[in-house]
């Protein structure tokens, strides 16, 4: 199907294939002094309920593909759809509420207001979208039911252990119900045991919820246990596979075409 035309080429990603969809994505970093081409031509599909992992040498551009396909980053060249849609058409205001609504974010830094409690962290979000406070505080509680907090929700981050402080993060990324997490080295900053606790929960709202979660990971281990790794080098995806001993392969495993001519069709489940 062509959907659009990028740069004089056609693209022919079919947005109704996948959740994420991207094409042709380039990003320069102008540094003034030097440019810096940190993505190469991203082509890249991610399904609804897939969970997918990107891993790569530091410095290969997986923070900057995970901002620019979130739309927390612009880019220079090529389309990225999220649920089908444009993300150059939606326009600032759109594209904040698209954001804040339909989007969950988890950092390894986790980034949460030391000043706020547990409970309030997570509200946050909604509070800012103008959600009724009681309303806010209802959801926020059921995030941290979720995540198995919610006897700390009155506690701040100093008072809780990394693990829970990113449980904390991953509540305040569910609480508006998302259909896409995005995950930055997650589990970078845990210890092992932290960060299999912090998997476990990702995988459950992943299959429960068919939460379509795209994750960053130094951790083989980590990466292993999702239904996809794609391997990126140099600012581009150089090939994809199916862990051995990850999810079983996600039904509607879907390869984009394109991937710089190596992707690795592994659909077999
Ligand atoms: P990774 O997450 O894989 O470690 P990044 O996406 O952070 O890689 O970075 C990719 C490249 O872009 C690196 O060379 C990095 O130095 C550069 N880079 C990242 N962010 C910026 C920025 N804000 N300004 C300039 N260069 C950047
Ligand atoms: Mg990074």
């Amino acid at each position: 199907m062509v959907f659009r035309k990028s740069k004089g080429k056609e693209a022919t990603v079919d947005p109704g294939k996948g959740i994420i969809q991207s094409q042709g994505v380039v990003k320069v970093y102008d540094t003034g002094s030097a440019k810096l081409t940190a993505l190469r031509g991203i082509d890249f599909a991610v399904r609804k309920g897939e969970m997918v992992a990107v891993m790569g040498p530091s410095g290969c551009g997986k923070t900057t593909l995970l901002n620019c396909l979130s739309g927390l980053d612009d880019v220079d060249e090529g389309t990225i759809w999220l649920e089908g849609e444009d993300l150059a058409t939606m326009g600032d205001k759109r594209r904040t509420s698209y954001r804040a609504k339909r989007m969950g974010f988890i950092f390894q830094v986790f980034n949460l207001l030391p000043v706020l409690s547990a409970v309030e962290n997570v509200e946050l979000p909604l509070l800012v979208d103008n959600v009724k406070p009681s309303v806010a505080r209802q959801k926020a509680l059921t995030a941290l039911e979720t995540v198995g907090l919610r006897d700390w929700a009155g506690h701040r981050p100093a008072e809780l252990s990394g693990g829970q402080r990113q449980r904390v993060t991953i509540a305040r990324s569910l609480v508006n119900d998302p259909a896409i997490v995005w995950a930055d080295e997650p589990t970078g900053a845990l210890d092992s045991k932290s960060a299999a606790d912090i998997m476990n929960l990702l995988r459950t709202l992943n299959a429960e919820r068919s939460l379509t979660i795209v994750l960053v990971t130094h951790d083989p281990g980590v990466g292993g246990q999702c239904h996809r790794i794609v391997r990126m080098q140099d600012g581009a995806i150089v090939g994809e596979e199916v862990p051995a001993n990850g999810i079983a392969a996600h039904p509607d495993h879907y390869v984009a075409a394109g991937n710089g001519g190596q992707a690795v069709a592994t659909a077999q489940a």
